[in-house]
């Protein structure tokens, strides 16, 4: 069997974003953010965007909130009007969030008081004081108290390759099995968990085998109540980014279902980038793009059926840190 590595073989992740991230000059100033890795993850996800201040009704342009601490907590405040817009963010991102059809994750703007998902400035005062810390943005953090185990990100770490590729393929993976458990067929949750051995195994081993428990349903419980469970288990596995040795070992098992096709310099050349993957000189996207290669020549149904190997789009993979596509 080979396998489809075309964008089509695909879901589709479902992904709030901040919409001044290239839809729409809505940031406080009148301006938009072109950002060249929402731009290219447009064709292939289905975005909800959205601005928190703007649906507020502060307009845009308007004048600039900040974080200020008051009384040991942060407020959101409006220096040039005085208002205090705290109450107004919390009600706004509780009846948002609640709103929201099911999603696969969040891809906020960084740095900002109310997007913000860890580095938006706090200051001592409205105005004319130092910034005394850094903490998430009204609405960022609103989203990650609301929504513990789904991936959330700024536009300023997807810059980093290793931070980028787990959240890619986190919300692919995601989307995948909203897809499955949309199906309501336990057969299909059975597939799901074959085709996503290998992922499981890099990302965290002991969940892959009580996921593997869960998914046998040896006490024959409903589907909904399995497939419950299955989610948050699966969520909580791909929570952190796998550990490279773990990596490295799944590569290594994948070597052996095929190595017998390969001649000695072959397996050379592969054991050499994975010791520059694990050195953090390669990311995981280069062994893995050989080791595709080398199913799509020999056709091995079980390896070529495993996520782990084309966790995302192509086009995504081959995306540099600067956000255009390598050439
Ligand atoms: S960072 Fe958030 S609140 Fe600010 S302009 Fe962008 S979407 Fe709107």
């Amino acid at each position: 069997m080979k396998r489809d590595f075309s964008a089509g073989a695909f879901p589709r992740p479902r992904l709030v974003v901040s919409r001044c991230l290239g839809f729409d000059a809505c940031r406080y100033d009148g301006s938009i953010i072109p950002d060249p890795f929402v731009a290219a993850l447009r064709e292939f996800v289905e975005f909800i965007p959205v601005c928190p201040e703007v649906e507020l009704g502060l307009g845009a342009p308007r004048p600039p909130v900040r974080l200020v601490r008051v009384g040991g907590e942060a407020r959101l405040l409006q220096p040039a009007t005085g208002r205090d817009l705290t109450e107004a963010m919390r009600a706004f991102a509780a009846s948002f969030l609640d709103g929201l059809p099911p999603v696969d994750g969040f891809l906020l703007k960084n740095r900002s008081p109310s997007c913000g998902i860890k580095d938006a400035k706090v200051y001592a005062a409205p105005e004319k004081a130092p910034a005394v810390g850094t903490g998430p943005g009204l609405f960022g953090g609103a989203v990650q108290a609301r929504f513990p185990d789904l991936p959330v990100e700024d536009e300023g770490r997807l810059t980093n390759r290793a931070i980028r590729e787990h959240f890619f393929t986190v919300i692919f993976a995601l989307a995948r099995l909203r897809e499955t458990v949309d199906s309501g067929q336990m057969g299909a949750l059975v597939d799901f968990h074959a085709r996503n051995k290998f992922l499981l195994l890099a990302y965290n081993q002991a969940r892959m085998r009580e996921l593997g428990r869960i998914v046998a349903n040896l006490q024959r419980r409903p589907v909904r109540e399995v497939m419950a469970e299955y989610v948050a288990g699966f969520r909580a596995a791909l929570a952190r980014p796998p550990r490279r040795p773990a990596v490295v070992n799944v590569l290594m098992h994948a070597l052996g279902y095929i190595s017998e096709g390969l001649n000695p310099a072959e397996k050379g050349y592969f054991l050499d980038l994975l010791a520059a993957y694990r050195e953090g000189r390669q990311p995981l996207s280069t062994p893995i793009g050989v080791l595709r290669a080398w199913l799509l020549r020999f056709g091995e149904p079980y390896l070529s059926a495993q996520t782990f190997f084309s966790p995302f789009p192509e086009a995504l993979v081959s995306l540099r840190d600067s956000g255009r596509e390598e050439r």
